[in-house]
């Protein structure tokens, strides 16, 4: 359930290129482990091969389906999508992913009038200047009315 919703973030054209990176990496693990075969052990170094080059190719494969999340979730949450992208990818030991979740944003609303995601303190749109219904605004008044 939790992966169907990670997976419904993700941009489809990065779950394609995991797919994609999956395939080609047991691909050249098979075709390397038949060139690295002695006659009568074909089967088993492609095997063998074509595993070790199977598992490094769903690694990767997660490694990007997680970068596309950050991708997809920043640009949804109205923050430099492209920044925390690199930020996950270059930080090591996955500290940019962990620092991506520390500092994330509420989800962003989107404008009525133009689309665009306006962040959820903001009471103007940026790009067209409509006037946004902010939602916490308005729990803080009914908060406030009820008191
Ligand atoms: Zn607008």
């Amino acid at each position: 359930m939790r992966l169907r919703r990670f997976l419904s973030i993700v941009p489809k054209a990065v779950q394609l290129w995991a797919s994609v990176l999956v395939g080609c990496a047991l691909l050249i693990g098979l075709i390397v482990g038949y060139k690295a075969a002695d006659r009568g052990d074909v089967l088993r170094t492609m095997s063998a091969d074509g595993g070790a080059a199977l598992v490094v190719g769903i690694v990767l494969a997660i490694w990007l389906l997680c970068l596309g999340f950050v991708f997809a979730d920043a640009r949804r949450r109205a923050m430099r999508s492209v920044l925390w992208v690199l930020v996950a990818a270059l930080f090591p030991h996955l500290l940019g992913f962990l620092l991506y979740f520390v500092m994330r944003q509420p989800i962003a609303s989107t404008c009525t009038h133009c689309g665009q995601t306006t962040p959820l303190h903001q009471r103007f749109c940026s790009s067209c200047g409509t006037p946004q219904a902010s939602s916490t605004s308005d729990n803080v008044r009914l908060a406030v009315d009820q008191c």
